[in-house]
């Protein structure tokens, strides 16, 4: 089934720009660099942007949650599950909303069920089924800052969901979709995506722009930069999506917006003029492959 993302739609005067701003683990990893984070919004808040924040756990944070659950019981209920490691996101975005606030940033926190962002039954790797954007809308136009935690909504028994591990990527992207954001900046350790991870190949180069197909792709392939069911939902519903980093100097003057010198802009294909032949090479360490030989060429056998 397609996902329904309510819109709300626009009745704000005079705004320049509706940004989704999503902050992965290592962005949010300790206070100060919360407090970074901070300064970031503020940026686009000073720029007169209406700003949706959607931030994923403190670093580490989610794993040793997972162990948790795994060291009590290996066979676990998955609802009990969702309530342990949703917590993550829930601390990170209480921390960035007093960030904000003390650095007279008007902010709030959301978790996905005040939203609601609703979630089909599968927990652990729950999909969006709808976000419900006008009461977020609401505050955006009274210009307060909503500070979404990623990576969790509420499913068809009324509790608490996750949507698969790095499911604040998705949260982030559906939130655009539903808020009609002008765009949606996925803010990460890395100041783009490269042509392979650069952690692991350091000539790997940064593309400038990639469509939404090739990205698709590449996190299909093992590029966890993205989570692909984000990129699916960007292509869906053509979010612009631009991935960059939040190590860079926060309040540098090239860093307003709309002219940014790095990252990488996920766009439909008609917008890339210099198309490349191959784009990127993705890797994925748990794959293997069997050759059967001397099978029968006859219907079934294959099978069989
Ligand atoms: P976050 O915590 O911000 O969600 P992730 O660790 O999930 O960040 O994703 C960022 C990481 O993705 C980078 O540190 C990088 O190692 C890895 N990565 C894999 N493939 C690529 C690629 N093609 N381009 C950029 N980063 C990549
Ligand atoms: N905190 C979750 C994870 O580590 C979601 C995310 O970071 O995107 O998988
Ligand atoms: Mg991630």
């Amino acid at each position: 089934m397609k996902a329904r993302f309510s819109k709300a739609g626009r009745t704000g005067k005079g705004i320049m720009a509706r940004l989704v701003m999503k902050f992965g683990g290592t962005s949010v990893a300790d206070i100060a660099r919360i407090k970074n984070v901070a300064q970031h919004v503020k940026r686009e808040v000073d720029a007169g942007h209406q700003v949706a924040v959607v931030v994923s756990a403190m670093a580490g944070t989610t794993n040793q949650l997972v162990a948790w659950t795994r060291e009590i019981s290996p066979l676990h209920d998955a609802r009990e599950y969702d309530t342990v490691v949703a917590t993550g996101e829930q601390v990170t975005s209480g921390l960035l909303a007093i960030a904000l606030q003390d650095i007279g940033v008007n902010a709030r926190s959301w978790q996905g069920w005040q939203i609601p962002v609703k979630t089909d039954s599968a927990h652990g790797a729950a999909r969006i089924a709808d976000i419900d954007g006008a009461r977020l809308i609401e505050r955006l136009e009274q210009g307060q800052v909503a500070v979404v935690a990623g990576f969790q909504g509420v499913a068809p028994d009324n509790r608490v969901a996750t949507l698969g591990r790095g499911g604040s990527d998705t949260s982030a992207v559906a939130l655009a979709a539903a808020l009609e954001a002008d765009r949606c900046d996925i803010y990460t350790d890395v100041d783009g995506v490269y042509t392979t991870d650069p952690r692991i190949v350091p000539r790997a180069q940064r593309l400038s722009r990639i469509s939404y197909e090739e990205m698709l792709e590449m996190a299909s392939l093992g590029a966890k930069v993205l989570q692909v069911r984000s990129v699916e939902l960007a292509m869906v519903y053509g979010v612009r999506t631009f991935v960059r980093s939040s190590f860079d100097d926060p309040l540098a003057p090239e860093l307003v917006s709309a002219n940014h010198p790095t990252g990488t802009l996920i766009c439909d294909e008609d917008e890339i003029v210099e198309k490349k032949v191959v784009s990127g090479i993705a890797y994925s360490k748990d794959e293997a492959e069997i050759s059967l030989r001397r099978v029968a060429d006859k219907p079934g056998v294959a099978a069989a």
